[in-house]
Formats: structure tokens, sequence, C-alpha cells
């Protein structure tokens, strides 16, 4: 099976190849297959894109936002008609079942593109009146070339939730998707161009660390939006600063889901299920850390367990499978080592905690309770299909202790209780929180961390504000008095 593109890079609206670049085999999770080599951007590849980018900017946001708009709602009819050759890509890309990766994949980032394709018309600055013949006004204007640097667990959706605000606004972008998953966002350029977006507007080039380094030092950028890891945005936005540029950074996290002895546990292992196994754990702002009141502890594990075993894995292209290999031989590991020091360190495995015998990446959904808070697998993101059941007694204890982390992205709460559930909420340190639910990420929303997991936030109206600046023009219609 070969899933080749055109070319490496996407360009100046057409597909640009340097085979000069450092080769980048795309392997298939499933199978450990090569299915596409592709090649890191030279120098001259990254002059190129910035160089037209540059170029086409300024054009691009002297349209109207109406005109803006259209171009990003028409991308957003085009995704939805090819949702499913465009999911199938993404499975190819990650591995992520079919089944998922039809709903929330290039649906998301349609609904990206139509959310801000319909703002695009409304974005304006403001009239301050000053009394007495002054007054002051505001024009909201781009920023200019913004960088996106990709993660590799939503390929399709990074690609639009960054370009789409970015484009709105008037700005061109030059995105990076992550060197695992470098398929998924040349087709957004792609369709971007066969909507009418002007050559240029939306590039995207391939490569490891250094080329997005070279993106983010250009003196040309004005922003850069990273979803990755913390490590690499300290590094990035440390980057950013030096030239002074905007940043979004959309970091990782280890976030706590909080179950008290009221809830509905039915719910409860819904939302944990969401919030640990959906992507095979590969999602930013899962509820890794599972506090459940120690009233109810065995009967959450009872049925989790129970539930657990209904899950289907296998080839994530047949469409009954819903969980799927780690997106590669590397994250694996990675993951299979934190299985081991779970263990190591004392858990109980209650379930899973060993790699599947199948071709390709697979692990099994995995739950370790009587998680203590010191425990590495209850402090580090593991970014794998790995729950940590921890036990608490009072509602004042649980919230220190969740609260109790560098990270900050999101965080949940389980409870039939209006008033605590308002109250807890009121008390998380993270970005993004959840009441009877868990890891819904609606473009109309704020999305985005706190502490550690971020700066900024993507989707709303927010996303607006860091996509834009505004310019203030102070008028006066009286004569200028001087003291000489
Ligand atoms: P990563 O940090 O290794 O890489 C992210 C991207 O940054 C890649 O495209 C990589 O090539 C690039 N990069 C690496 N070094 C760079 C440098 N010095 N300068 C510029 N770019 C550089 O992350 P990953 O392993 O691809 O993704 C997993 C991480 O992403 C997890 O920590 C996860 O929590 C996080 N994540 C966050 C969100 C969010 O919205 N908050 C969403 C998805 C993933």
């Amino acid at each position: 099976m070969k899933v080749q593109p055109k070319a490496s890079h996407f360009i100046d609206g057409e597909y640009v190849e340097d085979t000069a670049g450092t080769p980048i085999d795309v392997i298939y999770p499933a199978t450990g297959e090569v299915i596409a080599r592709l090649h890191s951007a030279t120098p001259q590849i990254i002059e190129q894109a910035l160089t037209s980018a540059k170029r086409a900017q300024k054009a691009w946001a002297a349209m109207t936002g109406t005109e803006r708009g259209r171009v990003l709602r028409r991308a957003a009819d085009i995704m939805r008609e090819r949702n499913r050759e465009l999911s199938i890509l993404e499975t190819h890309d990650t591995g992520k079942p079919l089944q998922e990766t039809l709903v929330a994949d290039a649906t998301s980032g349609a609904d990206a593109l139509e959310y801000f394709g319909g703002l695009a018309g409304s974005l304006t600055g403001e009239h301050i009146p000053l009394g007495g013949g002054e007054f002051v006004y505001t024009i909201r204007e781009a920023l200019g070339v913004c960088v996106g640097i990709g993660a590799w667990n939503y390929p399709t959706q990074i690609a639009c939730w960054k370009g789409a605000p970015a484009l709105a606004c008037g700005n061109a972008m030059v995105f990076k998707p992550s060197e695992t998953t470098p398929l998924s966002a040349l087709k957004v350029a792609e369709i971007l161009i066969e909507s009418g977006a002007p050559k240029g507007i939306y590039n995207v080039v391939q490569g490891y660390g250094d080329v997005g380094a070279a993106l983010v030092t250009d003196p040309r950028v004005a922003k850069v939006s990273l979803t990755g890891s913390v490590p690499t945005g300290r590094k990035v936005y440390a980057a950013a600063a030096e030239g002074m540029k905007h940043v979004t950074m959309e970091l990782g996290g280890k976030s706590p889901l909080i179950v008290f002895d009221d809830a509905d546990i039915e719910n409860a292992v819904s939302g944990a299920i969401l919030g640990n196994f959906y992507s095979s754990g590969q999602v930013c702002s899962n509820g890794t850390r599972v506090f459940v009141q120690k009233g109810i502890k065995e009967a959450f594990l009872s049925r989790l367990t129970e539930r657990l075993a209904n899950v289907k894995i296998g080839d994530p292209m047949d469409e009954a499978v819903n969980f799927g290999p780690m997106v590669s031989e590397a994250q694996m590991n990675i993951v299979l080592g934190y299985i081991e020091r779970g263990k190591a360190e004392g858990a109980r495995l209650v379930h899973g905690g060993a790699r599947l015998d199948l071709p390709g990446f697979y692990i099994q959904p995995t739950v370790f309770a009587d998680v203590t808070d010191d425990m590495t697998i209850a402090r580090e993101e593991i970014f794998g299909p790995v729950m940590s059941v921890v036990d608490f007694e009072t509602e004042d204890e649980v919230m220190a202790r969740a609260n109790a982390t560098e990270f900050g992205l999101a965080a949940g709460v389980f409870t039939n209780d209006l008033t605590r559930a308002h109250r807890v909420v009121a008390g998380f340190e993270a970005g993004t929180c959840y009441i009877n639910t868990y890891n819904l990420a609606p473009v109309e929303a704020p999305f985005g961390g706190s502490k550690m997991s971020g700066v900024g936030r993507e989707n709303s109206k927010l996303a607006i504000n860091h996509y834009s600046e505004m310019k203030t023009v102070y008028v006066s219609m009286n004569d200028v008095e001087a003291p000489y």
C-alpha cells in the first residue's frame, strides 16, 4: 500500500520537491510498513515558502473579510464532501481507527474553517468617543506571516485550527506538520487553493525540529503557534521571544478527572474511557489522573474493567474497530516504559499492561489502581492508553492534589451536586474544564492551557485576538495646543 503524495511540500499553490532534504519515511502504525517517503525542507524550500507567504499576505489582507470568509467556507464544504477520503488518509498518517477519524478530524477541521470563515466578515475595530471633538478608532490588522507547527496526534485538525483563524484575520501561514504525520496537512493546503485561496496564503513544508526552528527564527515571521510538548514549547517560546513574536503554545498535560461518590458511575466510567483511551490515549487534554472517592472505588473499577472487555482492537480501517495502535514504534516504547515504571513503583495493574501480538504498534488499554501522587505514572505525561486511578477522601484534599502539577491543560469533575461541581471547577488550575463529561472541544469554545500547558487559546472568538492586533488612531477635530 502506498499513499505517496505528489511531492513533500506545498508552496505557492503547487507541490514542490527537493530530494536533497533528509528523507522522512511515513510509517503506517497498524503494520509498520513504509507507505510514503518525503523529504525534509532544505534552506531553499524554507526560503521559497516564506517568500511566497510574505508576497501573498498583503493582497489577502486587503480583501474584505467576507471575501476571505467565502474561501474558508468553501474549503469547509469540500472537506466535508471528501470526509471519507480525508479520514482514510488521517488513519494512514496516525493509525487512529477510521471509526474515529470519520467523525473527529476532517469534520473538526471543516468546523474551524466554517466558523472562522463566518467570523471573517465581522472582524472590526471600535470607535471610542473622547468628547469635545476628539475620538479614537481602532483598526484590527493581520499580524503578517504566521508559522504553525503541529504535533502528530491530530494532523488535519491542527492544520485547520491554526490555519482557519490565521487566514480569517488576513495572515498567511506556513505550516510544518509533525515529521511523524506529514501527509494530511498537504490535503488541507490543496483544498484551500481549490477553494480560491490565493497562492502562497497557506504553504506546507515538511521537516524535523530544525525546520521548525528555522521558521520560528526568521525575521519575516510575526507569529508562531505550536502544538507540542512542554520541552519543545520552552524552546520555541524562547526563540520567538528573541524576535518579539506573538505566540500560541498548546502543550502537554497531566489532567485530573475527579469522580465523587454521588456521581453517576456509568457516566463517570464513560468519561474516564473517553479521557484516556480515545486515539489510544494520544490526546493532550486526557484526564489521566482519575481521582475516585474511596466509597465507590471498587464499583468504579469493576464497571471500568467490564466495559474495557468490550473494546475492539485491530485493523483501524475496519469501521467496527474502536482502538488502534500507537502512532510510532518510538511512542509505543515510551509508553511501555511507563507501564514498567508503574509496576515497579507498586501500582496495581487491573487491566492491560502489555504490547499486543499484532503487526504494528499496539498496546492494550491499561488501568492502574492504588496509584499514589509521587509515582512517575501520576506525575509525567505518558501520551498513551494508561489510566491511573488514585483514591481520595475529601474535596479539599483532592483539590490540592489535583492542582499539584506543573501542567494546567484540562480538568474534569463528575458529581451530581450542582454547587460542588461549580466550586470544584472554580478551584481547578486548568484552561479547559468539564462537568459530567470529558474531552469535548467544539470550535465555539476556547481551548488551551494554564501553567506549563500553554499560552493563548485556540478556537472561539478569542483566537482572533491571537492572530490580529489593534492599531489605535487618535483623531482630533480641534486646534492643537502646544506650550510654546
Ligand atoms: P513535540 O514537542 O516532539 O513536537 C511538536 C512539533 O514541534 C513537531 O512538529 C516537531 O518537529 C516540532 N519541533 C521540535 N523541536 C522544535 C524546535 N526546536 N523548534 C521548532 N519546532 C520544533 O511533540 P509531539 O511528540 O509531536 O506531540 C506530542 C505532544 O504534543 C504532547 O506533549 C501533547 O500533550 C502535545 N499536544 C498538545 C495539544 C494541545 O492542544 N495542548 C494537542 C496535541 C498534542
